[in-house]
């Protein structure tokens, strides 16, 4: 079975994204890029996480095609293919729907610094991507314009949200981070007030961040910045 590392990932994470109540339904979707092969596994289209097996896992190429898996692949396959595409060093990517990313998407707002934990994604706002139809490539293509621009995370209008990384576990870790910041800013929204960190603040948390807490061999942490 090829990439079957990657599967079992897409599998485990899949179910924490549900546990962790990152992603209503079925919505939202994992991928993990082999760039030996050129190759990526993605979650199916439509089963349930705690439903869904290795075997049911899809393995495409970046132009779509299906190398391996008899199930549907997830509909925006097109839209992490723009990761890596885009940039040589992503290798997973998770997109969900999460509550308050969706709401700031919803309102038409960036994620703004309004809180250092933001540097995790190794930028001091995570742009605001234009609306264009789920699963379509002018969605990708936007997704990709946007992410030349610096930053490991997307929020797309009227849609959700995207993080990706060096490894499956940073890139979850950093969609949790961007759930929580997302929930702070939409509190700061509501209250009417709200204190943006500057972008040299962001320079020096950003430059902290590279050297805090345990960190891996490959750069990444075990779990989302806490710092
Ligand atoms: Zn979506």
């Amino acid at each position: 079975m090829i990439m079957e590392e990657a599967r079992n990932k897409i599998v485990e994470y899949g179910r924490k994204m549900s546990s962790d109540g990152l992603t209503p339904g079925t919505a939202g979707n994992i991928s993990i890029f082999d760039p030996q092969t050129g190759y990526m596994a993605i979650s199916p289209s439509g089963i349930a996480y705690d439903k869904t097996k290795k075997e049911d896992v899809v393995i495409l190429d970046l132009h779509g095609n299906v190398i391996d898996g008899d199930k549907k692949p997830s509909s925006e396959h097109g839209l992490h293919a723009a990761f890596y595409r885009t940039d040589p060093e992503a290798r997973a990517v998770v997109h969900t729907h999460s509550m308050y990313c969706t709401i700031l998407s919803c309102m038409g707002e960036p994620l703004r610094a309004v809180h250092y934990a933001i540097a995790e994604a190794q930028c001091s706002e995570i742009p605001l991507v234009e609306y264009h139809t789920f699963g379509t490539p002018e969605l990708a293509d936007a997704a990709a314009r946007a992410l030349r621009k610096k930053g490991r995370g997307l929020i797309l209008q009227n849609h959700g949200m995207c993080a990706y990384g060096p490894s499956i576990e940073s890139a979850y870790g950093l969609a949790l981070t961007m759930e929580w910041c997302a929930q702070v800013q939409w509190h700061c929204m509501a209250a009417g007030k709200m204190n943006i960190l500057t972008d040299e603040q962001m320079q020096v948390a950003m430059e902290h961040y590279k050297t805090y807490g345990q960190v891996r061999a490959d750069g990444t942490r075990p779990q989302g910045y806490n710092g």
